[in-house]
């Protein structure tokens, strides 16, 4: 789960690490009230949206009038902000955050991520900062330098100081640094974050070490244990037949093509994609049931594909090894009629009952294009999709 800037600046402060001041706002005149309120001679308007990249977008603004604020608020606010995060549509920004601005004279990258085949957090560490770090990865590796962090000791003084000299931080400014790295590192394992990043992580003219930016993603399976991280949900951030989907415990992802794929199990959900590709088409959807697919939860699958627009074609692919196959030809079924399909559904249908459940979809009177096998279903729902 993801949140905004704002709110994992809220948890970096709680963990020691400076931030600017700042307070988020929903409209303009709030924007100059709150720039105001914290007066100082340079403000920063940011949009809040999930996404990095927000400053190349036009998303932050410097200001250092009252004026300007409005001005830079009035810009940001309700626009759609596209970044390389956001896809080519982006991402309508209604929310801002309004802080100090600080005078930078460096800015460096932080992360952090969990390493599997380690089994430890590592953390990231780079003089180039404000950029993605990506670009850093492929051409300057050398200048990403990673700690892996022992989960009984955690970051030592000792790390800290040593990866804050290599990326350039000032002996002054090491202790400052350890309470950011430290704090960071604490932040992450207390709050089950699979993903944190202070990019950048500024020194200031004034010898201050800040976080000027804060991107956090949680492990949604140990939210139940953060009721104050789920309570930083932002809805408007999530794509809406993704939040449908999780009322309904269905795995599913959107995808930008018009091929809707209903299937059991993520593995065999993959392999379906893969092979609507082999065959030249195109995954509207990630869509895994689960394995006890009910009538309802088929039902509910069928109402979310149906409702984007550019659907041309459904592939239904399950394996009936718990569930089996008549149960589902009954299910999807009902569910066609119910939401009156208006597309060429193909289902491929293997394991327990199979051929009862090719009867069924057999003797419904509906129009279901039977597929054989994999490469069969998956070449007849290309076709069907292009109008064949
Ligand atoms: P994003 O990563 O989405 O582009 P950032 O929060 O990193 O957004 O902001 C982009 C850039 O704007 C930063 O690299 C920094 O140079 C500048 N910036 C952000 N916040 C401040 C601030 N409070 N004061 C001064 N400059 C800032
Ligand atoms: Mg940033």
């Amino acid at each position: 789960m993801k949140i905004h800037e704002y709110q994992g600046k809220e948890i970096l402060r709680q963990f020691g690490v400076p931030t600017p001041r700042g307070v988020a706002c929903f409209s303009v005149d709030e924007a100059v009230a709150v720039a105001q309120q914290l007066g100082g001679a340079a403000w920063v308007v940011k949009a809040q949206i999930h996404a990095g990249g927000r400053g190349k977008g036009g998303g932050v603004k410097v200001a250092r009038l009252p004026e300007e604020v409005k001005r830079a608020a009035q810009q940001i606010l309700g626009m759609h902000l596209v970044t390389h995060q956001t896809g080519s549509g982006g991402q309508v920004v209604r929310r801002l955050l309004i802080e100090e601005g600080a005078q930078i004279i460096k800015e460096f990258y932080l992360g952090m991520v969990i390493d599997r085949s380690e089994q430890r957090v590592a953390l990231l560490a780079s003089s180039e900062g404000g950029m993605e770090i990506e670009e850093v990865a492929t051409h300057n590796p050398e200048k990403i330098h990673k700690v892996w962090i022992d989960p009984v000791a955690g970051l030592t003084d000792d790390e800290s100081d040593d990866v804050s000299r290599k990326i350039g931080i000032p002996e002054a400014a090491l202790a400052q640094a350890r309470a950011c790295l430290q704090g960071l590192y604490r932040a992450f394992v207390e709050k089950d974050a699979m993903l944190a990043e202070i990019n950048p992580l500024v020194l200031t003219a004034d010898g201050r070490v800040l976080a000027l930016d804060a991107k956090f993603n949680f492990d949604s399976n140990a939210l139940y244990r953060h009721p104050e991280i789920v309570a930083y949900r932002d809805l408007d951030e999530e794509d809406p037949a993704e939040i449908e989907a999780s009322k309904f415990d269905l795995s599913y992802i959107s995808l930008d093509g018009d091929i809707g794929c209903l299937v059991n199990g993520a593995g065999l959900a993959m392999a379906t994609m893969d092979i609507i590709k082999l065959y030249g088409g195109s995954p509207a959807n990630f869509l895994d049931v689960g394995g006890g697919a009910s009538k309802e939860k088929v039902t509910e699958a069928f109402k979310l594909m149906l409702k984007n627009p550019k659907l041309k074609a459904i592939l239904v692919n399950i394996f009936g090894g718990i569930m089996k196959c008549d149960v589902i030809a009954e299910g999807v079924v009902a569910a066609a009629r119910e939401v009156h399909l208006n597309v060429p559904l193909v289902v491929r249908l293997e394991g327990t009952n199979v051929e009862l459940g090719k009867k069924i979809l057999a003797e419904s009177g509906l129009p279901i294009i039977s597929g054989n096998d994999m490469a069969d279903a998956a070449e007849k729902v290309v076709a069907a999709a292009r109008g064949a």
